[in-house]
């Protein structure tokens, strides 16, 4: 007998983006109460907040979907981001998760008190205790803005690829972007046109796939409502593609895979970039995998128009008027658009967690976030992630990845809901032995081995994605291992 069923049992979801969304309707699904607190005024996290020009997903929209939520409607096989938003918010509109969403209800504190309990505290005050708490707070959310020289003395408009100012009219005028990111490859495509000149401040090149992105015809749509059948052989062909082959190719375990994958990027290069100078500024001195893959086929085409410049002297310092570069040249610009990442160690942060005997989660977190198989941390019982450290990273679907942790997190919560016990964490020694495996396995990877730095290595200098096979991730978060746990 679940205890929620009497109303008793709950559970706090911190986070209503894609991750949050999908834990409440698994625990709505085995019958277990939850409310989720929002930071934002609306659900859909990194979805929500991104609205530069040309986004679209780079994974292909019947692979970024959840498995309970088929989609006949989207309108290209990469769909751009409006669509996506609008996806979530209806699968939670639809699947009644908004009605257990708090919007503008930030978690500043999460405390375990003892007896399987959390008190959480939001933004608009204490909002009781909980018998589990699940971090859905995603990965790329904390922008990061370089540490330039002069950031702040420059005259014109500027702001974070995240945090797009839409009333700062670009058509005419002399944009610079920092940054050669997945983020800043779609936005040059999508405004050349418009403005007066695009400079596009280059530190270091990446490897770029190229891959049309067609729109989904009508008769291709109405096939996918009527037979659906046909969107799940697709899922399971796209998820062979990107989840099994291309993610095995990254860890050491697909090296014909790697190799073609930098055949194309090449080959690309080759076809694609016409000045022989020019294709050679843009090649990457890396191996292809080491850094996420772009996926585009309109980046070369655009830094190619006589409007596009490619800067890849590095930058000095920023000044009133523009960016100036080491070699002293004043590039004039009207915008500057920062495409400069996220910090992707925040997690739940600036949030406070503090777990048993009053240890907390940020200290022992400040240098470097380890967690067992992604998902828990000793000395914090109850407490759930999803999309934690050493969560698969890369070019594949994060909406499976997230549903892998949740299916497996969704069994421990029904062990403390049912009563079998009201605590559950992993050991130490269990951890230790998963983090030490990590690190072994690591080595293996492209991340570590191509030649290049990337935003996957935290401030030690160690890699934190799934160092193993698709595969294995699932094996490993089928089932609870209940002798790494400690119930109490
Ligand atoms: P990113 O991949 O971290 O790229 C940041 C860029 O800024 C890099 O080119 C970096 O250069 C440059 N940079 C940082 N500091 C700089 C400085 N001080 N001076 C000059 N250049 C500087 O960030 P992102 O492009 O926003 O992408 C982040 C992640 O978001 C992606 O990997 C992906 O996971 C996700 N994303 C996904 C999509 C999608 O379609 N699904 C779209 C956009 C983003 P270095 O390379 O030299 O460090």
């Amino acid at each position: 007998m679940i205890n929620a069923s009497n109303g008793s049992f709950r559970v706090a979801i911190i986070g209503a983006g894609a991750s949050g969304i999908a834990t409440a309707v698994y625990l709505a699904r085995a019958g277990i109460a939850y409310t989720i607190f929002e930071r934002a005024d609306d659900v859909g996290g990194t979805w929500r907040d991104n609205t530069y020009p040309g986004l679209a997903c780079d994974v292909p929209s019947h692979l970024y979907r959840y498995s309970f939520a088929p989609n006949a409607e989207w309108s290209h096989e990469y769909s751009p981001a409006a669509e996506i938003h609008a996806y979530f918010r209806r699968v939670a509109d639809e699947l009644g998760v908004l009605e257990n969403v708090r919007l503008s209800s930030e978690v500043t504190r999460a405390q375990f008190v003892g007896e399987g309990m959390w008190r959480i505290t939001t933004v608009k005050g204490d909002e009781g205790l909980f018998n589990a708490v699940v971090a859905a707070t995603g990965v790329l959310h904390k922008p990061v803005l370089p540490e330039i020289e002069g950031r702040d003395s420059f005259a014109g408009a500027s702001f974070h690829s995240s945090r797009w100012d839409h009333s700062v009219p670009l058509a005419g005028r002399r944009v610079g972007i920092i940054g050669t990111g997945s983020t800043a490859t779609q936005i040059l495509p999508a405004i050349v046109d418009e403005v007066a000149s695009v400079s596009l401040f280059q530190r270091t090149p990446q490897w770029i796939i190229n891959v049309p992105n067609n729109p989904f015809s009508e008769a291709k749509k109405t096939a996918f409502r009527n037979e659906p059948q046909k969107m799940a052989d697709l899922y399971e062909h796209l998820n062979n593609l990107f989840n099994e082959r291309f993610a095995a190719s990254l860890v050491g375990e697909n090296a014909a895979g790697l190799a073609e994958m930098a055949r194309a990027c090449r080959q690309n290069l080759e076809d694609n970039v016409r000045d022989p100078d020019l294709r050679r500024r843009l090649t990457p001195s890396y191996q292809a995998g080491c850094k996420r893959l772009i996926v585009s086929d309109k980046f070369y085409p655009a830094i190619q128009r006589p409007n596009a410049h490619l800067v890849d002297t590095a930058i000095m310092r920023i000044e009133p008027a523009g960016v100036r570069t080491k070699d002293g040249l004043l590039h004039d610009l009207d915008v500057i658009v920062y495409a400069t990442g996220f910090d992707p160690f925040t997690f739940f942060r600036p949030a406070t967690i503090v777990g048993r005997n009053g240890v907390s989660l940020n200290e022992r977190w400040k240098e470097s976030c380890q967690a067992y198989r992604s998902v828990a941390v000793p000395d914090f019982p109850n407490l759930f992630f999803i999309g934690g450290p050493n969560s698969p990273i890369g070019n594949f679907s994060f909406l499976r990845t997230a549903e892998v942790q949740i299916g497996y997190v969704t069994q421990l919560i029904k062990l403390l809901a049912e009563g079998a016990c009201r605590e559950v964490e992993p050991t130490q020694q269990a951890t230790d032995a998963f983090n030490s495996d990590v690190e072994q396995a690591i080595k293996h990877t492209v991340w570590v081995t191509g030649g290049c730095t990337s935003w996957y290595f935290d401030k030690q200098g160690k890699v934190v994605s799934w160092p193993w096979s698709y595969g294995r991730f699932e094996a490993d978060l089928k089932q609870p291992r209940m002798e790494e746990f400690k119930v109490a």
